[in-house]
Formats: C-alpha cells, sequence, structure tokens
C-alpha cells in the first residue's frame, strides 16, 4: 500500500516514504494557513532609470516567515503552491497587497514607482484573473499604468490564441506586461514579437558573467538590440557590481535591478513617513 491516505497518519508515511516528500507534504500543509495566519509579506525591490538613477518601478517579492520553518525562500514555496490550486489564493494576495500599496504610495507622491507583480502562468490563464485584476484594482482607484505584470515564458509554450488576445487587451488597457528571466529556457524571439509585452527582463545569470565572459557580453548586447528594435524596454536583472552597471548602461539597457541599488525590503523603507 504506497497510496496516500487522507487520514494522514504520519507514522506510517515516515515508515516508508521518502523523508523529502514529507517535508513537501508538511510545508504545504503550513502553506495552507499562511495567508490566515498573516504569515505572508511583500518585499520591494528597486528598479531604476540606467540613464539617471531615478526610481521608477519597485518589483514586488513574496516572503514566508513561517512560525514553524522559519523564512523560506519563494524560490521554494512559489513551485510547491503551483502544483496545486494553492498557488490561485496566493497569486490573488499578492495582487491585493501590491494594488494596496500601489494606491497608498501615489496618495504621498504623484511619482510613485510602478509595481511590478510577478503572476505565475496557472494564475494569469484562470478564469478568474481578469476580472479580479480589474476589480482590484478599481476597488483602490489604481490605473493600469501603475502596474506590470511578469510572465514567464513556460506561458507562451503552449499558445491556445485566448492568451493572446489576453494580452493584447491587457496591453491596451495600459498595464506594463514583462517577460521575466529571458534567456533561461527556450527563449524563443517570436515571443517578443508575437505577444503585447512592453518589457524584457534580461536573466540574473548573463548579467554576473557581464564583466568576465564576453559570450555573455555579446548575449546581452543582442538582446538589448533585439528588445528595442521591438519597441521592448529591457531590464537587467541582478546587478550587483558597479562595472556591470557601466556595461548596461553604455549598451542602452533601459533600467536596472539588483542589490547594487537595493536588495528588497519592508514598504516603509521605501518612503519615510513623518
Ligand atoms: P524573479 O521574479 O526572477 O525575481 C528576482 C529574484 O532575484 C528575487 O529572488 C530577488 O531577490 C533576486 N535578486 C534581485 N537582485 C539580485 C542580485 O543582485 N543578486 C542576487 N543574487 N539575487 C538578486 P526571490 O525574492 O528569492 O524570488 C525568487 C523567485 O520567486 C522570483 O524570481 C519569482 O520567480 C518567484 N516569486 C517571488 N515573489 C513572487 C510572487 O509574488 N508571485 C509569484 N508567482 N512568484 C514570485
Ligand atoms: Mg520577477
Ligand atoms: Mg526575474
Ligand atoms: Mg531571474
Amino acid at each position: 500500500e504506497t497510496k496516500l491516505s487522507r487520514k494522514g497518519e504520519w507514522g506510517f508515511f515516515n515508515s516508508g516514504m521518502d523523508a523529502r516528500l514529507v517535508e513537501t507534504l508538511r510545508m504545504e500543509s503550513l502553506l495552507r494557513n499562511a495567508i490566515a495566519n498573516n504569515e505572508l509579506q511583500l518585499y520591494y525591490q528597486p528598479i531604476i532609470d540606467a540613464k539617471n538613477s531615478e526610481l521608477v518601478k519597485v518589483e514586488a517579492l513574496i516572503r514566508w516567515n513561517s512560525p514553524v520553518l522559519g523564512w523560506v525562500s519563494p524560490a521554494i514555496f512559489i513551485p510547491l503552491a503551483e502544483q496545486s490550486e494553492l498557488i490561485i489564493d496566493i497569486g490573488s494576495w499578492v495582487l491585493k497587497e501590491a494594488v494596496e500599496q500601489a494606491s497608498r504610495w501615489k496618495k504621498l507622491d504623484v511619482n510613485a514607482p510602478v509595481i511590478s507583480i510577478n503572476v505565475s502562468v496557472k494564475q494569469f490563464v484562470s478564469r478568474e484573473f481578469e476580472q479580479l485584476l480589474f476589480t482590484t484594482l478599481e476597488a483602490h482607484t489604481v490605473q493600469t499604468n501603475q502596474i506590470e505584470l511578469e510572465l514567464t515564458e513556460t506561458l507562451f509554450a503552449n499558445d491556445q490564441g485566448e492568451l493572446s488576445s489576453l494580452l493584447k487587451r491587457l496591453y491596451e488597457a495600459g498595464f506594463g506586461l514583462s517577460l521575466d528571466d529571458f534567456g533561461t529556457g527556450y527563449s524563443s524571439l517570436s515571443y517578443l514579437s508575437k505577444f503585447n509585452l512592453t518589457t524584457v527582463k534580461i536573466d540574473r545569470s548573463f548579467i554576473s558573467g557581464l564583466e568576465i565572459d564576453d559570450r555573455s557580453h555579446s548575449l546581452v548586447r543582442a538582446i538589448i538590440a533585439m528588445g528595442h528594435s521591438l519597441g521592448l524596454k529591457v531590464v537587467a536583472e541582478g546587478v550587483e557590481t558597479s562595472a556591470q552597471s557601466r556595461i548596461l548602461i553604455a549598451e542602452e539597457c533601459d533600467y536596472l535591478q539588483g542589490y547594487l541599488f537595493g536588495k528588497p525590503a519592508p514598504s516603509d523603507t521605501f518612503f519615510q513617513l513623518d
């Protein structure tokens, strides 16, 4: 008998099953209660304009501080949540939280940064997403141009035409739409030209090689040129050194993001309320 019992007898699981699976199941059950228990938080990381170093955008990045497990990286729990419907609840929570933040910042400062939100494929293609997006913005009187959605290319791998019309509607409504982690997967050039996008984010793995590796430099140069020729803005992720920053500015990259300019941090570290 290797089937999972819904009754959940831990002694039984531990004896026969892979310890990692047990750990995963435990994490998933803790994650299920994380929203209700207020264990999730959004941090924000600055994205600056390469021309004048002004803060123009922030990326919202989820954080989970579990009283049982401590801090768990989103690189661990987001893929876990994506295996079930849990990602829908988490994604809806992120959207609401980020839009509320956009509204608070807008009240403080007319030049409030755009908030860029990571959206999982499952969330983006879910029936409720578009409606939820518009009603959430409306409820908090946030304009579409204050919000950007970060999508990954797995979304485009099996387009059914519906996806491309959804992207078109969001694009025409004024949302920023960016392709995240460009260069890591299939990175088909056709995705960039076929779909309505505004921005491409070059993956950190290319930026970290910039100073030492000619191939990374050539690739980054090619992505920037290609992005621009398609009318897209280009963001470099994971900029950690001033040498990388200088190269990216020389290559006319539009926006820079990375520890050099700031790590992800709670919202109150951006604008001081005094
Ligand atoms: P991502 O969207 O590519 O986010 C960028 C990641 O790079 C973040 O990791 C950020 O903290 C990290 N990073 C930024 N600058 C630097 C740098 O200079 N050096 C280094 N070493 N790292 C840098 P984080 O916050 O751990 O998030 C990991 C991934 O989890 C994200 O990758 C994204 O795919 C996912 N994620 C995070 N928040 C959310 C969310 O709210 N919803 C969804 N669906 N996914 C999220
Ligand atoms: Mg992202
Ligand atoms: Mg990214
Ligand atoms: Mg990345």
